[in-house]
């Protein structure tokens, strides 16, 4: 039976892991060309009809404050240089070529996928901002408002479909799903004025005129919507009762998506620029405070953008500044509680492969998901002093080799030795080098299954092999066949009842095989634990208190009563038992102890990079920097 019981939780490259590198390699450059969105916003055929104020683009209106983020670009590259100069005065010491990011920004993906939402609640952080501003991202992922704001503190985008509030749905914060069920039903009929304003503030003089009326942004210009209604033939009693000689019927496109009040059917305003600009709303303060926004039980920094893909429900992602994207992960990768220097090495370890994964979710729209498959981000609500300081004093630093962007994998634990990247992945990376770990030993009692066990009767690993694609025999033995030099496993054999031979090497093919959650493991070697000694039962740990007897280096049982201990191995040689790897007493050299395959091992993770317990204990017990810790598990970086 397979005694692994916990999740592996662990940061994996995609599968085919060598070939998605050499393809992120190429997406740096060919970024600019991937997300060109046209600057001006021009009037597509289907709205030349509107024919009054051909004016230019609307202008930015001034008076809105964007909380101090995406303001001008001036200031922003002025803050930036001053922020790069604060580093260069306070740091030391400092790489003199540090890293230039491409982008200020960086795109996570909140929902997307099959994650994607039909609705969306924002609700601005009580004194970390006021109402919302809309506009879009352009393609240097700034945001270009188009004049539409608005003072409401809960807003919900939904899609422009007929929507109903559910008031306790939604985690207890309500939500609008489709259809018509309930007394709060948002309609997708409107009647329309038929005349296009080139500005928001034009639109919205007009639409002040009329009850229940609204501003859509529709293909680059303004136009004034009346009401809301479920179906054609309401919103045609409806316009017969305005008396208007002006007005349409009109319902939004698969693009479109409907701003309300949170809770009433409210619609506050709409948006639809065809099938490739996506609504952007950011957050505002009226006194520059850095604003913070709460969706979907977390509170986030940055704005967000709404883009009906799939499905047409809505992809959600986060527009957020790199410092405040590391801010958001700290707390979660790490603990709020850990010690400073550690959390400082995650914050650069964090923000460099972030960098060096731009794009990763690009089919929607993201650079990043906020799962472990990329890096878990929560925004602020786990943030305190510790992890502010550590993003703060590391701020705009990134770990190179020879100048270049590292791909800083990093992982709970190692089990006492990291290891290559070639003998985990299959792909070389110069500074992913693995290294023995002492440190992680320092704390090993306080990481969750640390230890692990995993067991196979012959029936349970055959049966594993085949239902994985293996036309194998009953597996009769099974042996790690060749070790890294750090003492990882980088091959096991197995063979099977007909003398076949299966072997199975680095990480995805021993998972495949095996299930074990790292490389750090041993087979058919019952006392391999550090600190264990195991008498012939692997359950029955020895207590080294008691005396106890073993067969010594001389074939004679004996008391045991130094430090030297001699244990026969799993290949059947006698050695010392001294405690390191490799060395059991009570194995078996077909890898079975008491019947069943036995296969023991420590840490959890894929073994490349940074371990973070390693990273605790380094800062904790052993007054390690952050740029110490770093250098340890990446072998010739600068950090800077
Ligand atoms: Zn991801």
């Amino acid at each position: 039976m397979n005694a692994v019981s916990e999740v592996v939780t662990v940061h994996e490259p995609p599968r085919v892991y060598s070939a998605s590198h050499e393809k992120s390699r190429g997406r740096l450059q060919q970024h600019s060309i991937a997300l060109s969105l046209p600057r001006d916003v021009r009037l597509p055929a289907s709205a030349r009809r509107f024919t009054h104020h051909q004016s230019t683009s609307p202008a930015p209106p001034e008076q809105f404050l964007r909380g101090g983020l995406y303001r001008r670009k001036p200031a922003k590259y002025i803050a930036f240089a001053l922020a790069v100069l604060m580093v260069a005065l306070c740091a030391a010491p400092v790489a003199e070529a540090s890293y230039t990011p491409m982008y200020s920004i960086l795109r996570i993906g909140l929902y997307t996928g099959t994650n994607a939402l039909p609705s969306a609640n924002l609700q601005n952080v009580r004194d970390y901002g006021s109402g919302f501003e809309f506009g879009y991202f352009d393609s240097n992922r700034d945001f270009v408002p188009i004049g539409a704001y608005l003072e409401e503190n809960a807003i919900s985008i939904l899609m422009d479909r007929n929507m109903t509030w559910y008031s306790g749905a939604g985690g207890g914060s309500g939500e609008y799903r489709e259809g018509v069920e309930g007394p709060v039903v948002v309609g997708c009929f409107h009647a329309q004025i038929d005349i296009a304003y080139s500005t928001f503030e034009e639109a919205r003089a007009v639409a002040e005129n009329y009850e229940d009326s609204f501003v859509k942004f529709h293909s680059g210009r303004f136009i004034v919507l009346i009401g809301n209604y479920a179906t054609r033939d309401e919103t045609n009693t409806a316009i017969a009762g305005l008396g208007l000689s002006n007005l349409v019927v009109e319902s939004g496109t698969s693009n479109t998506v409907t701003v309300v009040k949170t809770g009433t059917n409210t619609v506050l305003f709409e948006y639809d620029n065809g099938a490739s600009n996506y609504l952007g709303v950011m957050p505002t303060s009226s006194d520059g405070v850095k604003c913070e926004t709460w969706f979907k039980n977390y509170r986030y920094r940055g704005g967000f953008q709404y883009a009906r893909r799939e499905g047409a429900l809505l992809t959600v992602v986060n527009y957020v500044e790199i410092e405040d994207y590391v801010g958001g992960i700290l707390p979660y990768e790490m603990n709020n509680a850990w010690p400073l220097e550690a959390l400082k090495a995650q914050a650069c370890c964090a923000r460099t492969y972030a960098l060096s994964s731009l794009n990763r979710h690009s089919s929607v729209g993201a650079d990043l998901c906020v799962e472990e498959h990329c890096q878990v981000y929560r925004g602020r609500g786990q943030a305190n002093a510790r992890t502010d300081q550590a993003v703060d004093e590391t701020a705009g630093m990134y770990i190179t080799y020879n100048g270049s962007l590292c791909e800083t994998y990093y992982s709970s634990s190692n089990g006492g030795a990291s290891e290559s990247c070639v003998n985990v992945w299959g792909s070389v990376r110069p500074y992913l080098i693995g290294v023995i770990d002492p440190y992680e030993a320092d704390m090993a009692s306080r990481i969750p299954g640390y230890n692990w066990t995993i067991t196979y009767t012959q029936a349970e690993i055959t049966q594993r092999l085949r239902g994985r694609g293996f036309d194998c025999a009953t597996i009769v033995s099974m042996a790690v066949s060749r070790y890294t030099p750090t003492g990882n496993v980088l091959t096991v054999t197995m063979t099977d009842a007909n003398g076949r031979e299966w072997s199975f090497s680095r990480r995805g093919e021993l998972i495949t095989a095996l299930g074990v959650p790292t490389q750090h493991f041993n087979i058919g070697e019952a006392a391999w634990e550090p600190g264990g000694m195991f008498a012939n039962d692997p359950a029955q740990q020895v207590d080294t208190g008691i005396q106890y007897y073993a067969i010594g280096g001389g074939g004679q049982a004996a008391a045991v009563q130094g430090e030297t201990i001699y244990a026969i191995t799993g290949s059947g040689s006698v050695e010392i038992a001294d405690g390191e790897e490799g060395v059991s007493a009570g194995g078996s050299s077909n890898g079975m102890v008491n019947g069943v395959f036995y296969i023991r091992g420590r840490g959890r993770g894929h073994n490349v990079g940074m371990s973070q317990y390693g990273a605790y204990s380094m800062a904790e017990y052993h007054g390690k920097t952050f740029i110490e810790i770093i250098q340890f598990y990446y072998t010739g970086v600068d950090v800077g």
